[in-house]
């Protein structure tokens, strides 16, 4: 990757960061699969009560994908959930060192599921390390 990619790629996730905070959902719609079924096409959408924004230029510029026609992204890989997968990659990239809970009922974090006696520490100094989980996935 060169330095003017990187340079885009950060300005890309400065831009997407405005509006998409920790434990915000994004939702996803399948819109095509190859005939190989080896890639996809998914549409990243974000709901904002009667609104819908549609990141995905930021994304594909964050991920490194292209877009297909109808503004979707093109993610190879099969035999697992690429819905998951690109949102668990997105929050990846956007929040590399980790986040901060964004509190109970909100949070996404697997560290309340393994943790054992931090499992319940739903405190904002609480700090998840893996932003992946940052971000909650759901199809539409
Ligand atoms: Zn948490």
């Amino acid at each position: 990757m060169t330095k003017a990619q990187k340079a885009d790629r950060q300005e890309a996730i400065e831009r997407l960061r405005e509006f998409l905070k920790p434990g915000d959902t994004v939702h996803t719609i399948l819109d095509h699969v190859s005939r190989s079924g080896m890639s996809r096409t998914i549409r990243v959408v974000l709901l904002r009560g009667d609104d819908a924004l549609h990141p995905n230029y930021l994304v594909s510029r964050i991920l490194g994908l292209r877009q297909a026609k109808g503004d979707g992204l093109v993610i190879g890989g099969c035999g697992m959930d690429m819905g998951f997968q690109l949102v668990y990659l997105l929050g990846s990239y956007m929040f590399r060192d980790g986040f901060d809970c964004p509190g109970k009922g909100k949070c996404h974090s697997n560290d309340h599921v393994n943790m054992g006696d931090e499992r319940d520490n739903y405190s904002p100094d609480k700090h998840h390390r893996d932003g992946g989980y940052a971000l909650k996935q759901r199809w539409l």
